[in-house]
């Protein structure tokens, strides 16, 4: 690659991670996921390769029109992908949560690996060699450059040696030898099942659905099925978890907690409903919440009340939170960093400052001039068309049909991410063949193309 493809280039492994995560680096980290539904007709790649970290104490939004793949990205995540529906090989979802990765390691021994244990037994030629596998699933040019914990984490166990069971949790810092004594690794959550996933799911990571009603039983009081939430989670129960039941429901604003316990989904009203969600959310003491549209259903007073709901949460608790939604001005009120997706794939990144204030990609821009009051001549726009079917690979811009500023290579050449220059912000993304803006187009498409031939579009 040459050297000025290096400055704007980004992939999973550059710097983008690192430059924005806390001293103890993001919570989650997300390289290259690629979750696809298998049907008999085609392939869907719901979500095609995306990468992004959420920090602790974080809120990350994730914005785009239905379609775009943002709630198949919660989902995978949360391990709630269901057949014909898969995350492919290649994809990884590290939980760094130190905590969670001692406590794993402790519990779950047998599924624990010592990276350092293995490099002296890797031979990158000989995996690379001998599978399907490629370094451009990795995003790497060549096998020397891929490292071992990513062939571990993206699933490749079986063909470095490790026996089925292991691929649980990775340490990374090669000294420990007590799980108190580890200070750096793990666990990959796109390959967990059995008792970690449920440990994982509810227990470190909950999420937040749209619709209330779907996450609450309508034949168990409210107070029950936070209860239940509670037992098996955190041990408790009988009284203490009824008080627990009762005290939660109160940090969530249920008036006269104490009573509405014992009620049933249909007696709360929608907003209520959205609250005891996140009140059966919080009985597990998550570090993460993962929040699907859980403002879409309610009116727009309920709406800011849910919204100021979390923020409390968030400051008061300490979570990280993912944040989908469809609507801009929800995303501009709860998140540090917004990440747009469309048909699959990210194609914006940025703190929520720039992104509002200078956005680079014609989607995001047009998604903002869609906003009422959000076009500079005060008419409101729409973006033309729908979102596409992602359903066959991304050799070409898949926004271009809709694009107002494509032109003919946009037809023919994948954008890949690009740092773009945004004021107050290193950490600006856009996959767009415009950028980088400073050089001519043909120079930037020609960057584009060389970085997807060069397998480093992930
Ligand atoms: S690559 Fe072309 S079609 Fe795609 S967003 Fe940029 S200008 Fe529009």
């Amino acid at each position: 690659m040459a050297i000025d493809d290096r400055e704007d280039a980004v992939g999973s492994s550059g710097p983008t991670a690192a430059a924005r995560s806390s001293a103890d680096g993001p919570l989650i980290d997300v390289r290259n996921l690629q979750t696809a539904f298998f049907t008999e007709k085609e392939t869907i790649r719901a979500v095609d390769g995306i990468s992004f970290d959420i920090d602790p104490g974080e809120t990350v939004g994730i914005v785009g029109e239905s379609g775009s793949g943002k709630s198949v990205t919660a989902r995978s995540l949360m391990g709630l992908i269901e057949s014909p529906g898969r995350v492919l090989r290649g994809s990884s979802i590290r939980y760094r949560g130190i905590e969670a990765v001692r406590a794993f390691a402790d519990e779950f021994s047998k599924r624990t690996v010592d990276i350092a244990d293995l490099e002296a037994a890797y031979d990158p030629d000989e995996l690379f060699g001998s599978t399907a596998a490629t370094p451009e699933e990795f995003g790497y040019a060549d096998p020397a450059s891929v490292p071992l914990v990513d062939v571990a984490a993206a699933g490749y166990t079986d063909e470095i040696g490790l026996t089925s069971g292991t691929e649980c949790v990775f340490v990374t810092d090669g000294s420990a030898s007590t799980p108190e004594e580890i200070r750096g690794g793990f666990i990959e959550i796109s390959r967990l099942s059995g008792e970690p996933q449920r440990k994982m799911r509810g227990g470190r990571i909950a999420m937040v659905f749209q619709d209330p009603l779907t996450s609450l039983n309508p034949v168990y009081t409210v107070g029950n099925q936070i209860k239940e939430s509670l037992r098996q989670h955190q041990g408790i129960r009988g009284k203490e978890a009824t008080q627990e039941a009762a005290d939660l429901l109160e940090a969530v604003g249920i008036p006269d907690a104490r009573r509405r316990v014992d009620e049933y989904p249909h007696q709360f009203s929608g907003g209520m409903r959205q609250r005891a969600v996140i009140a059966m959310a919080l009985a597990c003491e998550p570090e993460m919440l993962i929040c699907d549209e859980p403002t879409t259903a309610l009116d727009v007073t309920i709406q800011a009340q849910i919204l100021d709901l979390l923020a409390e949460i968030q400051e008061s608790r300490d979570v990280s939170i993912m944040f989908i939604t469809h609507d801009m001005g929800v995303i501009a009120e709860v998140s540090d960093r917004v990440n747009v997706m469309y048909a699959g794939e990210i194609v914006e990144s940025a703190d929520v400052i720039p992104l509002f204030e200078d956005p680079k990609h014609p989607y995001t821009r047009g998604l903002l001039e869609s906003i009422p009051g959000g076009n500079v001549d005060g008419k409101l726009s729409t973006i033309e068309g729908s979102v596409p079917t992602p359903n066959e690979p991304a050799t070409y811009c898949r926004f271009a049909p809709r694009c107002p500023k494509a032109f003919d290579e946009c037809h023919e050449v994948h954008p890949v991410p690009i740092r773009v220059e945004s004021e107050g912000e290193s950490d600006h993304t856009a996959s767009c063949l415009l950028y980088p803006s400073d050089v001519p187009t043909a120079e930037a498409v020609a960057r584009h193309s060389r970085r997807n031939q060069a397998g480093e579009e992930k």
